[in-house]
């Protein structure tokens, strides 16, 4: 069996030709520098064995992979009582879409699209303030990693702070059906730096390794979520994980994932362990292109397709 790292390096070298297809997120104008080459790739498994490619060690924003971590959050907080205002299936519309939100009384289809991460952080924030939500929210993201250096990218932050036009309609909106309780300067003060956390693929890979050990870190043997939230949270990412081409995404990869208009993706196999990809070209569905490129090599070459 070759190991981690000779595979990791086969698949990642079988796609060097689709870095740069597609395009860099531009929207947020902080963004839209970062260079369009950029590429890494990191393992680690459940035994603690590692793996890196290229970029691996580079810190990008995570952007919409931060949903994973605030909807871990307020599990751990409200438990069952969130499905009361957001739902559990995947949308089939774009991650910003406000469409569905009126048919559906504010009520978003599942906490990986915008609206549903905007609901999430409103939970979060309760009686808090922005500033302390997100230092919570950091520090969780710190110990999964186990890296206490993990940190915002206040200039991203800032930077889809003055632009966030579309989740300012989208919190105005469900503010409208009673779905939000805090103001919607706060919830966007919140959400804009919990997206601006910046992570390497090395230190993404780790954070998500307790989903693939059944919610317990098996290096620190912390336990994060019970068994039962783990395989839930490993099947919401599996189904809302990449908008709507989540289909796409179990088709080719058919792992439980989640990606980020930053270009990263993170996965997990369960059993084996954690892996994540950054390269920032995305296709037309806001996921990075290359990325999603590497993730099927290496999968089709570990066989760790979870079907
Ligand atoms: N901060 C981004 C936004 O709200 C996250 C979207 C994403 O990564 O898909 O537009």
């Amino acid at each position: 069996m070759p190991s981690l790292q000779t595979q990791l390096e086969s698949a990642c070298h079988s796609v060097q030709h689709e870095i740069g297809v597609g395009k860099v997120a531009n929207y947020i104008p902080a963004l839209a520098q970062v260079p369009p080459g950029k590429f890494g790739a990191a393992i680690i498994s459940i035994s603690g064995e590692k793996a890196s490619f290229g970029d691996a060690q580079e810190a990008f924003s995570i952007q919409s992979i931060s949903k994973l971590f605030a909807l871990t959050a307020a599990l751990n907080v409200h438990n069952n009582n969130i499905w009361d205002r957001v739902g559990r299936e995947p949308s089939g519309n774009a991650f910003n879409s406000i469409v569905q939100l009126e048919k559906e009384n504010g009520i978003p289809r599942n906490p990986l699209i915008n609206a549903g991460a905007l609901v999430v952080t409103d939970m979060l924030l309760g009686e808090q303030t922005a500033t302390d939500t997100v230092t919570q929210l950091l520090s969780l993201v710190q110990r999964l990693a186990d890296n206490e250096s993990i940190a915002i990218d206040k200039t991203v932050a800032e930077s889809e702070r003055n632009t966030a036009h579309r989740n300012a309609s989208l919190a105005h909106f469900m503010k409208s059906f009673g779905n939000l309780e805090c103001t919607v300067s706060d919830v966007l003060d919140a959400y804009c730096q919990q997206c601006a956390i910046a992570m390497s693929c090395e230190q993404l890979a780790r954070s998500a390794l307790f989903l693939a050990n059944n919610g317990t870190d098996p290096l620190t043997r912390q336990c994060i979520v019970d068994e039962e939230r783990a395989r839930r949270l490993n099947a919401m990412m599996m189904l809302c994980g990449h908008y709507d081409a989540s289909g796409d995404f179990a088709h080719r990869v058919g792992l439980p994932g989640k990606s980020g208009v930053g270009g990263g993706i993170v996965a997990v196999v369960p059993d084996v362990g954690a892996v994540a990809v950054w390269s920032p070209c995305l296709n037309e569905n806001g996921n990075s292109h290359a990325g999603t490129a590497a993730l099927e090599a290496l999968v089709r070459a570990t066989k760790w397709n979870v079907f």
